[in-house]
């Protein structure tokens, strides 16, 4: 069952939460954690695994070769994403912003646009017990991060089968990364906090799951602070709520040593069981 946690916006806890439930579960049973967030990437700072695999991913771009080209264009025509050029005499190629989709490589009609590797990043894998946990990170002045959060979904859809609990912390937002980060997800768990600014991001996260038909629930984070608009809103749009996540010092405290915090707060604890039990429920059909 794959398990997406993601957020509206940045902050609100979507690490804290996937840290922990990915450390609870474990106890029980055999999980992963995938970090998908992979322009900064900092579920590591809370799991003390043991590095077992670590390997480069590449891109696909096109490549030009000029020998054959008669500049006809028709790269430029085709790119959706200003990522090729016609400049005078020349094609100028811009790896940064190619969605490695071939286009223009298949339409270029002398084979002028052969596509080769390039390096965008790099995925390690660390085993902990019953934990496997999977980081990916771009390299510095990459800007594409969904070729980089597809090829790592491979990776676990090739190491892992279905029978297995994959929790994956989602980048923040709501553009092309969380797309691509939550699209073949089974679950989705929207994480927020009860104040205007989550409540803003929590509406624009719920419109986004159901334009892409997906079964979603919310967690509160820092739960005490600001206002009801959370739950008013939850209440009217019938989205549940799976757990409130308390406010207090100590959590912040744990959170800046990088420690757990369900080992230490038990109320925390008891709100990570409310949505383990839901998991289940989901796993076992009971839930939808
Ligand atoms: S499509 Fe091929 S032949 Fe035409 S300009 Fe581009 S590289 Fe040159
Ligand atoms: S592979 Fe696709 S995105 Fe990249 S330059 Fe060619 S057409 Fe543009």
């Amino acid at each position: 069952m794959k398990i997406a946690i993601a957020s509206g916006k940045g902050g609100t806890g979507k690490t804290t939460l996937s840290t922990n439930l990915a450390l609870f579960l474990s106890e029980k049973q055999a999980v992963i954690l995938t970090d998908l967030d992979v322009e900064e990437p900092n579920s590591g700072l809370f799991i003390n695994g043991k590095l077992i695999h670590q390997e480069d991913k590449f891109k696909m771009i096109p490549s030009w070769k000029k020998e054959n080209c008669t500049l006809c264009g028709n790269c430029q025509k085709v790119c959706n994403f200003n990522a090729i050029i016609k400049l005078g005499k020349r094609i100028m190629t811009f790896p940064e912003l190619c969605h490695s989709c071939f286009a223009c490589s298949e339409l270029c009609p002398t084979k002028s646009l052969p596509m080769i590797p390039q390096k965008m990043g790099e995925l390690k894998h660390f085993s902990l017990e019953n934990l496997d946990f999977i980081e990916s990170k771009l390299d510095i002045g990459q800007e594409q991060a969904v070729p980089l959060i597809a090829k790592t979904l491979d990776y676990i859809d090739q190491k892992f089968g279905n029978n297995i609990i994959k929790l994956f912390d989602a980048p923040p937002g709501t553009s092309c990364p969380v797309i691509e980060a939550t699209k073949d997800a089974d679950f989705i768990i929207l994480v927020t906090e009860p104040t205007p600014f989550g409540l803003h991001d929590l509406k624009l996260a719920v419109d986004t799951m159901k334009a892409l038909k997906k079964n979603f629930a919310v967690v509160i984070n820092r739960f005490g602070i600001g206002n009801n608009g959370v739950i008013d809103y939850c209440k009217s749009e019938e989205v549940k709520i799976l757990a409130k996540l308390p406010n207090y010092r100590h959590i912040a405290e744990l959170y800046s040593r990088g420690e757990s915090i369900y080992q230490h707060i038990p109320i925390f604890k008891t709100e990570l069981q409310k949505i383990a039990d839901h998991i289940i429920k989901l796993q076992t059909g009971v839930a939808k």
